[in-house]
């Protein structure tokens, strides 16, 4: 039904770059055997789900949007992609998204657009825009995303879907091609808290293979979303945070947001305000950080290990082929980063621009663990406005940019965030996301309150 589905829709959404129909047909019947055996491998055999193309797949291409790795097979699977076939969750194919996972509207990707099903003259959010517009679209119940800065819960925002970063290091990295390595999270996507619960418990874990992996016991996140779905959150602080709303967010986000406050007391919930004053430079440290680590990160493609190489006549230096093949390879957004990551990490500029960064980062985890000692969880609008439209921002960096002012600081800090749908904006009737932050490995807060809330 959902490859029927895909068949049918996403010709207009583009939320998929490749699709394994013949994989897809053979693993769900291996589930449904399993099942007749009583020997299912996990509660979710047998479901679709879409994978964000940033995950590499031995079977399936993992082009991570760019042109730099097209047609890329790679030779193994990564840790996620290895646990979802363990637990024989079916995986339909892999979903489009910004080149290396830069940007917040799936409009930097170098296979076109993704279109937002609720409107497709919109942007479905980004990086992750296909995960997410294949499930508002019908055509996966469960996707994975990964977030640097908000590529999971702004594309699940604007397309009134769930989306969930968990702690730094809850989830393995291996396999994922990085972008910024202390930053980069991947997560589950769904239309429910519990659906993302259940799918994010067999994705987490320890990894031996990931050097930043938490070895400890997964958040029971599954527990904590059946518990919150009592819809009781007597004895539960709340904390809105003052930085995250007010000018420059659109009337209709701020008046969902408000409302979703006062259901969240309704619930039983304490609510405060509380301050988290270097929120303010997140943005700015990020867009030092992220850029810096990814011209590290990025150095590897350079056309003779693998992917793209251009230019290679014979007679051409390796580096005459190196400089063409990232010339064609690379797109602008990504060439943008290299260059102010580089220019950040360079000598006699380090200490004012990527040292002072992570001085910022420090502060700002320090503002979380400030106001996680009064509240058990902070609250803000996901992302400062409802979709955009497509073509709207794509010449104003500046502006793109803007759409993770609110997830940013998880990210720096490590902690864990959801996004979920807190209905349609009144202004344009547009969905809008609510963001519960909680401190690190303290994942099944988030499931908690946002069942409860959901
Ligand atoms: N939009 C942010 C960026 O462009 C975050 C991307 C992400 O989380 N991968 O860097």
């Amino acid at each position: 039904a959902h490859l029927d589905r895909i068949a049918d829709v996403d010709p207009r959404i583009n939320a998929f770059l490749h699709v394994d129909a013949e994989g897809a047909l053979e693993a769900a019947r291996q589930a449904d055997a399993d099942r007749a055996a009583g020997t299912p491998a996990s509660p979710l055999a047998g479901v679709p789900l879409a994978l964000k193309d940033v995950l590499a797949t031995s079977d399936m291409p993992t082009t991570v949007g760019s042109k730099m790795l097209e047609g890329w097979v790679p030779p193994y699977d990564s840790t996620v992609t290895q646990r979802l076939r363990d637990a024989g969750v079916v995986v339909l194919g892999k979903t489009n998204m910004d080149e290396f996972a830069m940007g917040s509207s799936t409009e930097n990707s170098a296979y076109g657009p993704t279109r937002n099903p609720w409107d497709i003259e919109r942007i479905p959010g980004g990086s992750g825009g296909g995960s997410s517009a294949a499930l508002a679209a019908f055509e996966a119940p469960l996707a994975i995303g990964t977030d640097t800065g908000g590529s999971i819960r702004q594309p699940g925002a604007v397309t009134g879907t769930v989306g969930v970063k968990p702690t730094y290091g809850g989830v393995s990295r291996y396999g994922l091609v990085a972008f910024s390595s202390s930053l980069d999270q991947p997560g589950p996507c769904a239309r429910t808290v519990l659906d993302a619960a259940m799918l994010h418990e067999v994705i987490a874990g320890h990894d031996p293979m990931d050097s930043t992996s938490i070895d400890q016991p997964i958040p029971q996140v599954i527990e904590a979303a059946k518990q919150g779905a009592n819809g009781d959150l007597t004895g539960v602080k709340v904390g809105v945070v003052r930085e995250l709303s007010g000018d420059g967010y659109q009337p209709g986000v701020q008046r969902s947001f408000d409302a979703a406050v006062e259901q969240l007391s309704k619930l039983g919930a304490e609510v405060v305000e509380v301050s988290c004053p270097n929120f303010d430079y997140a943005m700015p440290a990020y867009y030092l950080i992220a850029p810096s680590e990814a011209s590290s990160n990025l150095a590897r493609f350079d056309a003779m290990r693998y992917g793209l190489r251009v230019g290679d006549d014979g007679e051409r230096s390796a580096e005459e082929v190196m400089s063409m093949t990232r010339e064609a390879g690379f797109g602008p957004e990504v060439k943008r980063r290299i260059m102010l990551g580089t220019y950040a990490l360079s000598s006699g500029y380090y200490d004012a621009y990527y040292g002072q960064a992570q001085k910022v980062r420090t502060l700002i985890t320090r503002d979380f663990a400030a106001a996680f000692s009064e509240v058990d969880v902070l609250v803000s609008p996901t992302t400062p406005t409802t979709a955009f439209k497509i073509g709207e921002r794509v010449d104003d960096p500046m502006a793109m940019y803007l759409a993770d002012l609110c997830t940013i600081p998880s990210n720096l800090a490590g902690n864990a965030a959801m996004s979920l749908p807190s209905g349609l904006s009144d202004e344009d009737g547009l969905p809008v996301g609510l963001q519960i932050m909680a401190p690190a490995m303290a994942d099944d807060r988030l499931y908690r309150v946002g069942a409860a809330y959901e």
